[in-house]
């Protein structure tokens, strides 16, 4: 397709800087991954996102990077917060969509006879779909106190408990949310969403540990072979989705100017130091919290329903949180550039921050070895835990990849596949019990319109920016 990528190291390639581009791009991938990213549009989505303002060291895409809209998924963008910009498109519609794991000390034999059981009852009982209906049946007040206090609220109401805050990317709140940047709209659509996984790619996956790698870290994260846990994937909900829109079209009035520079419309950015710039951060912030709150009203939900299925009080079973990562999000952070401390906006659409050993911003537990970062695979593949790594802050501003990524459109993939085949076979061959809504959301999510998830987190691994600490299988999975 016409772009040349020069061969840094092994696993990095680089789009030099060229015409517009104010900084390189940079591709994190082996080459087998790098073939598979060559068919569609995202390198040229790549270049694309060098042009945005303040845009800083280069653009960079993870192993599972896949084209999206504007800006890659898989993607790492850092402008300036004072001469940059923060661009919607590159935090991606679904705000904070993000994956969060909970343990168990229950193992596998535990489970085993009773799959059918307990996906039944997630299913009955934890909200997933297009349509409405959460967890919490949310009214106006409830709306702006999620919105303004994350999962602070929920702890208040009796959803959550202090260790889950501790457990969480910020613990599970961002004080700069505004929840009055917020169109009404889009708090209209966050009401009755509360506590539900949504469709399509959205889930929630009770796994079993397969293996360790690393033995002194799977020990600090709590995690041993044959251990059952649970991996829960989705973001804000149509309230996210709204903001996004609500944002783009008011880039589109108020900065034009800006707009017209870009070589793609979809990249839309608000200059920093705007109002609109820090209205939409105000507003992204306080979607960043529904959706953890998202997260947690239904953590919290299948902790009820392993108390019914198993008899057991869910403490008694320790079903703690690991962590909670987002992987759709841009956040103000301090990183060196060139030896020099500078405060950016981090946008990480469709990668996790994967911040090392040491720095303050890792939960207490886990300051010496380096924050979780959760990896999923897909229904049919293993899913992985990794820690973050020595070179992450020098190489991604502390980012790696968020998950296999997708080769195949959803199109292609209604017509490859035909979801009651999927699923029985995925219950015949492998002993994996799926419930959706529909076969076509099955089909959708085949195993086999992801990538190797295997070599996505090898390159993590060997590039030092997320080590592998577990791998995971899945047991039960519901979707929406
Ligand atoms: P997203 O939709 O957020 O871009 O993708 C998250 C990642 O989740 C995908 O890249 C894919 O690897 C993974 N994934 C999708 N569906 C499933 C599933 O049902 N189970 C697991 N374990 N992973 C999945
Ligand atoms: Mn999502
Ligand atoms: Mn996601």
């Amino acid at each position: 397709q016409g772009i040349e990528l020069e061969r840094v190291r092994e696993h990095v390639w680089e789009i030099p800087k060229e015409g517009d581009m104010r900084v390189p791009a940079r591709v994190l991938a082996s080459e087998p991954l790098l073939e598979q990213i060559g068919d569609d549009k995202t390198l040229q989505q790549l270049k694309n996102a060098t042009q945005l303002p303040g845009m800083t060291k280069y653009a960079v895409c993870m192993p599972d990077g896949h084209q999206g809209y504007g800006f890659p998924v898989g993607g790492v963008g850092a402008t300036d917060t004072e001469t940059g910009c923060i661009s919607p498109g590159s935090v991606g519609y679904d705000i904070n969509c993000g994956v969060r794991m909970m343990k168990t000390n229950l193992s596998y034999d535990d489970l085993q006879g009773k799959e059918e059981e307990l996906v039944d009852t997630l299913f009955a009982n934890v909200p997933s779909g297009l349509g409405g209906g959460g967890v919490v049946e949310g009214d106006a007040a409830t709306v702006e106190a999620v919105l303004d206090r994350g999962m602070e609220w929920a702890l208040e109401e009796g959803h959550a408990v202090e260790d889950d805050l501790k457990h969480c990317e910020d613990e599970g709140v961002r004080y700069d949310a505004d929840p009055s940047a917020i169109t009404q709209k889009a708090k209209d659509r966050g009401k009755n969403q509360l506590g539900s996984l949504g469709s399509g790619n959205h889930f929630l996956e009770v796994q079993r540990v397969t293996d360790i790698y690393r033995e002194d870290v799977a020990d600090s994260f709590g995690l041993e072979p044959d251990q059952v846990v649970v991996l829960i994937h989705c973001g804000s909900r149509g309230l996210g989705h709204q903001t996004c829109n609500d944002y783009l079209r008011r880039i589109e009035k108020e900065h034009g100017d800006l707009l017209a520079q870009l070589p793609d419309k979809e990249l839309a950015a608000a200059p920093a130091g705007s109002d609109l710039a820090e209205e939409y951060y105000g507003a992204m912030c306080a979607a960043i919290n529904y959706a953890w709150t998202n997260r947690q009203l239904i953590m919290h939900r299948t902790r009820r329903v392993f108390e019914r299925v198993f008899g057991r009080d869910w403490e008694e079973m320790e079903m703690y949180l690991l962590y909670d990562v987002a992987h759709n999000i841009a956040k103000k952070e301090v990183h060196d550039v060139d030896g020099e401390e500078r405060e950016l906006y981090v946008h990480r659409k469709g990668a996790t921050r994967a911040f090392p050993a040491g720095r303050p911003e890792v939960p207490e537990a886990y300051r010496d070895v380096g924050q979780p970062i959760i990896i999923p695979g897909s229904m049919g593949a293993g899913s992985y835990v990794l820690r973050g790594g020595a070179a992450s802050m020098a190489e991604t501003f502390g980012s790696t990849a968020h998950g296999a990524g997708r080769v195949m459109s959803r199109t292609q993939a209604k017509k490859d596949y035909w979801g009651e085949t999927v699923q029985q076979e995925l219950e015949d061959q492998q002993k994996i019990y799926v419930k959706a809504q529909s076969g076509a959301t099955i089909a959708e999510e085949a195993p086999g319109v992801y990538k190797d998830v295997d070599e996505v987190v090898r390159v993590s691994d060997e590039l030092g920016i997320g080590d592998k600490v577990a791998r995971t299988f899945p047991v039960c999975n519901i979707k929406g």
